[in-house]
């Protein structure tokens, strides 16, 4: 087969790897790749957006299946591009999309169909937000209704600082028409998951979970990023507690689709907050979520390429998908700053490239200046390792980490700890 993977980050690195395992793969090109994926596939300069260019080379390549790594594509309907042009394609279609593209339809879905989610109020005026807030008292959530890159969600601890971001997102259009709509949300307390599926329209196969580390400094202190780390499994919930998850979030989404006549196929990824009353929605994604691809492909033991031509064909089944008992662990180097604004084309030394297949350095945002390999991106490099438990792996990534330099690096030092401070009660 041949196949093509669109997207550049950490998340289509781990696909790729994975990917390229599968006996049914001849020749991978990745549009457009970063440098780590290089010596596996054929880079194809071709943006994420140019679904018309994308659409192209897939015809002219004869490519047998494209998986789709980020949102954007999904959203502005490639799935559907593709599928006219008779092309077999991996993702949800632009009206599936939308359960991650606009957070009211989201909030709207799962309140039609029960689905547990935090209260929430949508509105299109920034006075009456702010109204509702200073009602409503804080600690309150904030978020712009479209996608603004993991940005658009401010937890309010002070009325001045949810008016604020009600102000920024509506009134000063920080995200442009994302923020048109604002959903205010009640606060909701517990550790979050992230409990992925896949999903072939009307079966669902759900993944290992993994938990993302969203703020940038240990303890869960500083701006939230597009994640710091994770780890899989998770072992403060229990078997029953991930079943209750599928049971009640997973399934009856499936089912919702099925109902308002929306083909789901793809993955279904949902980030939940396990609260004292059970699971409870926070966002669903339409895609693999980055870095939790890094930490849960590296446990699948069967064919992902098998799974994704199941799901494309509607004839997924849950004995196609089987995972390790191993633990993974990803800790992410950043560039200083980020998220804020950071600093670019810094030199990478130290770099240990794919040493087997239970340690891998999985780029997200790097290229080469001549043969020198540099930063190109906020998240740099999602550091990985497998282990026969949690605390193996996650000495085995750190000692990895602490191999590679460049200036400014940053990462936190605490991934995974709450699972082993919970291990060690
Ligand atoms: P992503 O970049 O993953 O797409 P996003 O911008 O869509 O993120 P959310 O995942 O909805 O934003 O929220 C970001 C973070 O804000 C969550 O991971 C969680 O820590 C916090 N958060 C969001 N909603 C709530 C809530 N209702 N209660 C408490 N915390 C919340």
């Amino acid at each position: 087969m041949r196949v093509l993977i669109i997207g550049s980050g950490g998340r289509e690195h781990a696909l790729l790897w994975k990917i390229a395992q599968s006996p049914k793969v001849k020749e991978i090109f990745v549009a457009p790749g970063n440098a780590g994926m290089m010596n596996i596939a054929t880079l194809v300069p071709i943006s994420v957006e140019d679904l018309d260019g994308l659409r192209q080379f897939a015809l002219e390549q004869q490519i047998d299946l494209t998986i789709v790594g980020p949102e954007v594509p999904l959203l502005h309907g490639i799935v559907d591009q593709f599928q006219e042009a008779g092309l077999s394609v991996f993702g949800p279609n632009g009206q599936a999309a939308q359960i991650e593209g606009s957070k009211r339809f989201a909030k709207d879905f799962m309140k039609k169909h029960d689905i547990p989610t935090a209260h929430y109020q949508a509105f299109t005026d920034a006075e009456e937000a702010k109204q509702y807030v200073r009602q409503t008292g804080v600690p309150i959530v904030i978020k712009a209704d479209g996608l603004a890159a993991g940005k658009g969600v401010v937890v309010a601890t002070t009325l001045g600082e949810a008016e604020l971001a009600i102000s920024e997102a509506m009134e000063q259009k920080v995200f442009g028409s994302a923020g048109d709509v604002v959903i205010v949300e009640e606060f909701l307390v517990g550790q979050e998951l992230s409990l992925m599926a896949f999903v072939d329209g009307t079966t669902v196969v759900p993944m290992v979970p993994a938990q993302d580390h969203k703020p940038a400094y240990d303890g869960d202190l500083g701006p939230n990023t597009g994640g710091m780390g994770t780890y899989s499994p998770v072992p403060q919930f229990s078997e029953d507690a991930l079943s209750l998850a599928v049971q009640t979030v997973l399934e009856p989404m499936v089912q919702a689709f099925q109902k308002e006549g929306i083909d789901y196929r793809g993955v279904l990824y949902a980030g939940l907050m396990m609260t004292p009353e059970g699971p409870k929605v926070i966002e669903f994604n339409a895609r693999f979520g980055d870095p939790e691809t890094q930490v849960v492909l590296p446990r699948l033991t069967s064919d992902l390429v098998e799974i994704m031509i199941a799901v494309v064909e509607g004839r997924l089944r849950a004995d196609l998908v089987t995972w390790s008992d191993e633990a993974a662990v990803c800790v992410i180097l950043s560039a200083g700053g980020y998220p804020g604004p950071y600093q670019s084309g810094l030199p990478i030394t130290g770099m240990v490239n794919q040493l087997d297949h239970r340690e891998s350095v999985y780029h997200a945002g790097t290229r080469y200046e001549g043969s020198q390999l540099v930063t190109a991106g906020g998240r740099v490099l999602g550091v990985t390792a497998l282990g026969e438990n949690l605390q193996i792996a996650r000495e085995k990534a750190y000692s990895l980490v602490e191999q590679i330099h460049f200036p400014s690096a940053h990462y936190r030092k605490d991934i995974a700890e709450k699972a082993i401070q919970y291990l060690a009660q």
